[in-house]
C-alpha cells in the first residue's frame, strides 16, 4: 500500500472523527411545534444540528389558522413566509382584486369599501380622517425597532388606544368599525398600548393592500406547518415540557417524568405555556412579569359550514369584512371543498365575555345573528368547527398585543438568550408579531442564536430608554398646546404635520417608573410556576420506554446517525442527542 494511500486513508478516518464529534456536540431540543418551533428545528436540522422537536398536543401547527385559504403578503411585506412557500413549492393563487379592501357589514348590510364612500359618506369620511391621524402618529415613529426613542414617543406607551380615539370625536358607526378592527388585529383599544399601535401601524407605512394580500396560500398555513413536519426528522407530540433545568455542560428537558438532554434549548411556547414550565436557574423578576404581565390578543374563531352561501353572492362578498352588530370580523371562504364557510373573528372585549359559554352555546349565538341578517343561515347550516385561542393552556391568547406601559417593562426581552436557551415565537419578534411572517422570523433568529452560543458568543440584552426620562418628560410635553401631542387627540387637518418629535434627552435622576398597565385580566387561568425541580433518576428501562409507548401523531424517532455510538464510546459521560435520558446520564448533567 502506497504512502499516499494511507495518507489518504488518514484523512479520511480524521475526516470521519471530526464530523462525529461535531455531530455529537450539536444538539438541540426545540419546545413548541407551531411555526415558530418548526422554523428552529428545520433550521437547526440544516445546519447539522440533532433536533428533536417536542409539541405538548396531538397535533402540529400550533395558531396556525383554521382558514383553509389565508391572505399572504408578497415577498416585499413577508419575505420570510414567501421564502418557505416557494422552497416547500406550496401552491399560492393570486387574490381577485375585489377582496383586497376590506368590506363592512353595517346593522346586516353589506358594503364594499367603494359603496361605504358614495352610499355612507360621513362614516367613510371619519375613517379616512382617523386613518390620517393615525398615519401622522405611525411616522413620528424614526425606528420602529426602537419605538420609545424619544421621551414624547415613550409617553404614548403610557396611554391606551381607546382614549386616543376618544378624542376625535369620530361618529358612532365609524367608530364601532374602527373598534373593531383594531380588535380584530390586536385587541380591545382600552388594552392597547398608543405607542405599540404606533409602532406597529409605522411597520406597515406606506405598504398597500395591494401588497400585504397579494395572494392566497391554498390550505391555509396549516399548509406550510405539514411541509415544514415532512423535513423535521424527530418529532415527539403529546409530550408536554413540564421543567427544564440548564447547567454548564448542558440541558436537561423534562416531560412527565422522561428527560431528554441536549446542548441547547429553543424555547418556542407561548408566554401563558411558558408560565407552566419550571426553569432552574429560574428566571428573573422582569421576565417573570413579562411572563404574567403581557397583554395578549383574545380572538376566538368559529368556523360556520352552510350548504350554499347565505350571504348576497352578487355582492361577491369576501376577505375580510368587519360588522359593527357583534358579529366580529367575517372572513368568507373560498368554497374550496364544496358548501360555503364563513369563519366569525370574535375578538377584544365581545370575545372575552363570551368565554362562559360552552362551544354550542356560542356558535348558537353567534348563528342567531348572522340568522337575523341573512334568514336563510338556519336551513341552510351544516355544522361549525371552533378554535378558543385564549382559554387553550398551551396558548393563552390570540398574539402578543402590549398593554399600556408594556413597551417601557418589556421591549425585546425575549430576543436574548439566557444562558443555554434561545426563545422564539409571535411575542419575541419586534416587527410582527402576531403573524406568520413574524413565527418564522423568530425561528430563524433562535437558530442562529444557538449556533452564535455555540461559537462562544453572549448576547446583551436590548437597549431601550429608560423608562425615567419619558416618565419624566411625559406630563410636560402633554401640557404643551398645537404640538405634536395635541395633534394625536385633536385629529390632524391635512395642512398640520406633526411636529417633528425632538431628540432623546439625557436622563435626569431616576424618576418613579412607567405607571402600571391597564389591568387586563390574564385570558386563560395560569398556574404559579412550579418551583424548579431537578430531573429525577429514572430507571433506564423505564425512561426509554415510556416514548416509546406513546405513538406520536406526527413523526416517529430520528434515523440514528453514524455519530451516536462514537460519541458514547468516546466520552461515555456525554449525552446522546436528545434522546430520552438514561438515568445516570440525567444525573450528571442535573447536578
Ligand atoms: C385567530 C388568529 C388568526 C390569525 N391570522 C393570521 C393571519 O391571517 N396572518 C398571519 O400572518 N398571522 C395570523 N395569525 C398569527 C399566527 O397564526 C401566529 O403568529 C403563529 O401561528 C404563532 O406561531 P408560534 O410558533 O409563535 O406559536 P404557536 O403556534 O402557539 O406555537 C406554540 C406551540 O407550543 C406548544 N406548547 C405550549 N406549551 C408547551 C409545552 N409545555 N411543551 C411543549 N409544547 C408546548 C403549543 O401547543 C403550540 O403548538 C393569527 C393568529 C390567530 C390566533
Amino acid at each position: 500500500m502506497s504512502v499516499g494511500w494511507l495518507r489518504a486513508c488518514a484523512l479520511v478516518m480524521l475526516g470521519l472523527f471530526s464530523v462525529t464529534a461535531l455531530a455529537k456536540d450539536k444538539t438541540a431540543i426545540v419546545i413548541g411545534g407551531g411555526l415558530s418551533g418548526l422554523t428552529a428545528a428545520y433550521e437547526l436540522q440544516n445546519k447539522g444540528w440533532q433536533v428533536t422537536l417536542l409539541e405538548a398536543k396531538p397535533s402540529l401547527g400550533g395558531r396556525s389558522g383554521m382558514a383553509t385559504s389565508e391572505w399572504i403578503g408578497n415577498d416585499k411585506t413577508q419575505p420570510v413566509l414567501n421564502k418557505y412557500v416557494s422552497t416547500f413549492k406550496l401552491g399560492t393563487t393570486p387574490a381577485p382584486e375585489f377582496v383586497r379592501t376590506p368590506g363592512y357589514l353595517i346593522d346586516g348590510e353589506y358594503f364594499s369599501a367603494a359603496d361605504l364612500a358614495t352610499k355612507q359618506p360621513a362614516t367613510a369620511d371619519a375613517l379616512k380622517r382617523y386613518q390620517k391621524t393615525l398615519d401622522d402618529l405611525a411616522r413620528s415613529i424614526d425606528d420602529p425597532q426602537n419605538p420609545a426613542a424619544t421621551a414624547t414617543l415613550h409617553a404614548l406607551d403610557q396611554i391606551n388606544v381607546s382614549s386616543w380615539l376618544d378624542k376625535q370625536n369620530l361618529p358612532a358607526t365609524a367608530r364601532q368599525l374602527i373598534n373593531q378592527d383594531i380588535r380584530t388585529h390586536y385587541d380591545e383599544p382600552s388594552r392597547l398600548s398608543l405607542l405599540y399601535f404606533a409602532q406597529q401601524n409605522r411597520v406597515y407605512r406606506g405598504i398597500s393592500d395591494r401588497d400585504l394580500r397579494a395572494s392566497r396560500l391554498v390550505g391555509g398555513s396549516q399548509v406550510l406547518a405539514q411541509a415544514f413536519v415532512k423535513q423535521i426528522k424527530t418529532i415527539k407530540t403529546n409530550s408536554p415540557v413540564s421543567a427544564i433545568t440548564q447547567d454548564k455542560d448542558g440541558v436537561t428537558v423534562k416531560v412527565g417524568s422522561v428527560g431528554y438532554q441536549a446542548d441547547y434549548v429553543v424555547l418556542a411556547v407561548p408566554l401563558r405555556a411558558l408560565n407552566k414550565i419550571a426553569l432552574t436557574p429560574a428566571l428573573d423578576a422582569q421576565h417573570l412579569a413579562a411572563i404574567k404581565g403581557t397583554n395578549y390578543g383574545w380572538r376566538d374563531q368559529i368556523m360556520l359550514k352552510f350548504k350554499t352561501p347565505v350571504w348576497e353572492s352578487k355582492a361577491r362578498m369576501s376577505g375580510e369584512i368587519y360588522s359593527n352588530a357583534g358579529l366580529g370580523m367575517l372572513w368568507i371562504e373560498p368554497a374550496l371543498k364544496g358548501g360555503a364557510n364563513v369563519v366569525i373573528n370574535l375578538s377584544g372585549d365581545n370575545a372575552r365575555v363570551m368565554q362562559a359559554f360552552g362551544d354550542k352555546q356560542m356558535v348558537d349565538q353567534v348563528l342567531i345573528r348572522l340568522h337575523a341578517f341573512y334568514p336563510q343561515a338556519r336551513g341552510s347550516f351544516t355544522g361549525y368547527e371552533i378554535r378558543r385561542y385564549s382559554t387553550d393552556p398551551s396558548m393563552g391568547g390570540a398574539y402578543l398585543a402590549f398593554g399600556p406601559g408594556q413597551i417601557s417593562k418589556f421591549w425585546r426581552l425575549w430576543e436574548r438568550p439566557l444562558q443555554r436557551v434561545a426563545f422564539a415565537g409571535e411575542h419575541t419578534d419586534t416587527l410582527y408579531p402576531g403573524t406568520l411572517e413574524g413565527a418564522l422570523r423568530t425561528g430563524q433568529r433562535a437558530a442562529s442564536q444557538v449556533e452564535d452560543l455555540a461559537a462562544g458568543k453572549s448576547f446583551e440584552p436590548a437597549k431601550v430608554v429608560p423608562a425615567a426620562a419619558a416618565a419624566g418628560a411625559a406630563g410636560a410635553v402633554a401640557a404643551k398646546k398645537g404640538n405634536f401631542f395635541s395633534n394625536l387627540f385633536g385629529g390632524s387637518d391635512d395642512d398640520k404635520k406633526p411636529e417633528p418629535v425632538k431628540a432623546p434627552e439625557p436622563a435626569p435622576a431616576p424618576v418613579a417608573p412607567a405607571p402600571a398597565p391597564t389591568p387586563a385580566p390574564a385570558p386563560a387561568p395560569v398556574e404559579a410556576p412550579k418551583p424548579a425541580t431537578p430531573v429525577k433518576a429514572e430507571p433506564a428501562k423505564k425512561a426509554a420506554a415510556k416514548p416509546a409507548a406513546k405513538k406520536p401523531a406526527a413523526k416517529t424517532e430520528a434515523k440514528k446517525t453514524a455519530a451516536k455510538p462514537a460519541a458514547k464510546k468516546a466520552e461515555p459521560a456525554k449525552k446522546p442527542a436528545t434522546k430520552p435520558a438514561p438515568a445516570a446520564t440525567t444525573d450528571t448533567k442535573a447536578q
